[in-house]
């Protein structure tokens, strides 16, 4: 019954190894979930008010499939303030969540057996969209800072390369890619004609003073190969709320309308109000919570028994770790059997001696994180 192309499809190993843990905890098990990528702060109560009030306002039918104005307008709004690019709210598409944008993206531009290069370490769901989307996913390795290796990339380019997926700060090793960096990339693209889908929804979870550059602020031609993909999800811990968006070319914007219209009609029109009054709103909404994420990320690199080693996270809220060269599925599960930890193997991030580490959890667990480890370290000399 089923289709080929699903059968083949991997499941998400963030999303499976969320549900292992919680079914664990459910037993009474005192599992310590490090797994899923989200924030454990609640939503702040003046989104969630100011969608209660949508709620009674009967604001509770189908929107326009790509996204209410206002709220388009506050993105436009937000990428001028804050990335310093000018849009216009037709060129804004909400979805349901950063992840459906960039589905939605897929299926809009890739032709069957289109090219798109994944820089590893990767996000675990870019492959899979793609293959599901008819497109051949590539993969580039990583350099000595666990970036883009460019000699790579160059050599990977081929009259089928359609995209390249850039995610900075990175999902699952919190590097961060400076102006040099970016800038790199942005000549290797423009020369080749490559779009460049840039999934920035960690930019404001970033430490010590970096900046966050979108691709896109390169140059205006640039700008026009740049598909920004951005989320309320993470910044203002709304990941349960789905709205995610694009900011692209108009022609970009317009198939990627047309594809929702005819597959989700629109996303939740109150998570649309809500997501309106957080990205209007801004910092002051979100500045309390990354502090905290910088205090938890400080505390595990001060902590971590030194068998433990990975790039130093300058964004996002991941440790990307290496420990004595093991393969991450023997790991994972060993930290999880024997010591009720709960990370997601490097093997489905493309980089197999490595399992990620998600910080976003109290600090409670992170101590008992740190003693289990050094348990587990001790046990194994
Ligand atoms: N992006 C998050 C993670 O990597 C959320 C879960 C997901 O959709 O994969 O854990």
């Amino acid at each position: 019954m089923i289709a080929e192309k699903i059968r083949q499809m991997k499941p998400s190993a963030t999303l499976e190894i969320n549900k292992k843990a919680k079914e664990m905890k459910a037993k009474g098990i005192d599992v310590v979930n490090l797994s899923v990528g989200e924030p454990d702060f609640d939503t702040p109560d003046p989104i969630k008010e100011f969608a209660i009030k949508a709620i009674h306002d009967g604001f509770t039918k189908y929107t326009e499939a790509s996204g209410i104005l206002e709220l388009r307008r506050a993105i436009c709004e937000k990428l001028e303030r804050e990335n310093g690019l000018s849009y216009a709210p037709e060129q804004i598409v909400v979805s349901n969540g950063a992840k459906h944008s960039i589905y939605n993206l897929l299926l809009a531009v890739i032709e069957p057996g289109d090219e798109v290069i994944i820089p590893a370490p990767y996000w675990v769901s870019f492959p899979e969209m793609v293959r599901i989307a008819g497109g051949v996913p590539v993969f580039c390795r990583w350099n000595e800072r666990f970036k883009i290796d460019m000699e790579h990339l160059r050599s990977l380019i081929t009259r089928r390369t359609k995209a390249l997926i850039l995610n900075s700060p990175s999902n699952p090793t919190g590097v961060v890619y400076d102006k040099e960096e970016i800038d790199a990339v942005a000549e290797i693209l423009l020369k080749n004609n490559i779009l460049c889908i840039s999934d920035e929804v960690y930019e404001k979870i970033i430490y010590e003073g970096r900046q966050h550059i979108s691709i896109a602020s390169h140059s205006p031609e640039m700008k026009k190969m740049t598909v920004v993909v951005n989320a309320a999800s993470k910044t203002f811990s709304m990941t349960g709320w789905r709205i995610g968006y694009i900011a692209a070319e108009k022609e970009i914007a317009k198939a990627v309308g047309k594809v929702q219209g005819q597959t989700t009609s629109a996303p939740c029109s109150i998570s649309q109000k809500a997501a309106y009054f957080a990205i209007k709103e801004g910092e002051k909404l979100y500045s309390g919570m990354i502090k905290e994420f910088y205090n938890r990320r400080n505390f595990l690199i001060k902590n971590l028994p030194s068998d433990f080693v990975y790039p130093v996270p300058m964004g996002a809220f991941y440790l990307f770790v290496n420990y004595k060269d093991m393969d991450s599925v023997v790991l994972g599960k060993r930290l999880l059997e024997e010591k009720f930890l709960a990370t997601v193997p490097g093997a489905d991030f493309g980089a197999d001696r490595f399992i990620r580490i998600s910080y976003a959890t109290s600090m409670d667990n992170l101590e008992k994180t740190v003693a289990r480890l050094k348990e587990f370290v001790e046990e194994n000399r």
